[in-house]
């Protein structure tokens, strides 16, 4: 993965650790690598990596994860070019906050 810090110390993620049954689908669906698994909990160990981009918060299946994902859809296009890929932010598209 290529490393590429938005901007120190002004990410808006937050994790309840408490809340996290451990299911792996913020790690999957995180295209930074903002997570990592241990004891059978999810952890922020790259904070600065995120682009808020809101795909795990939209995943995570016991709302654990918050995240300001005001430019959600921005994000998408950045992922495209970033990955060569269609663009897309990981939602389903039912969601009607987001693109
Ligand atoms: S998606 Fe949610 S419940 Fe699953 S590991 Fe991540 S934080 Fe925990
Ligand atoms: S908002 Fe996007 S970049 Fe940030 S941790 Fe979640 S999936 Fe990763």
């Amino acid at each position: 993965m290529k490393e590429l810090v938005y901007l120190s110390d002004v990410v808006t993620l937050e994790l309840c650790e408490e809340s996290c049954n451990g299911c792996g689908m913020c790690i999957k669906v995180c295209p930074h690598e903002v997570f990592e698994l241990s004891g059978r909990k999810a952890h922020i160990v790259r904070r600065d990596y995120c682009m808020e981009c809101g795909a795990c918060a939209l995943n995570c299946p016991q709302n654990s994860i918050k995240v300001n994902s005001g430019v959600g859809c921005a994000a998408g296009i950045i992922n495209g070019i970033l990955n060569n890929t269609e663009p897309s932010c990981g939602c389903s598209g039912s969601d009607s906050n987001c693109c």
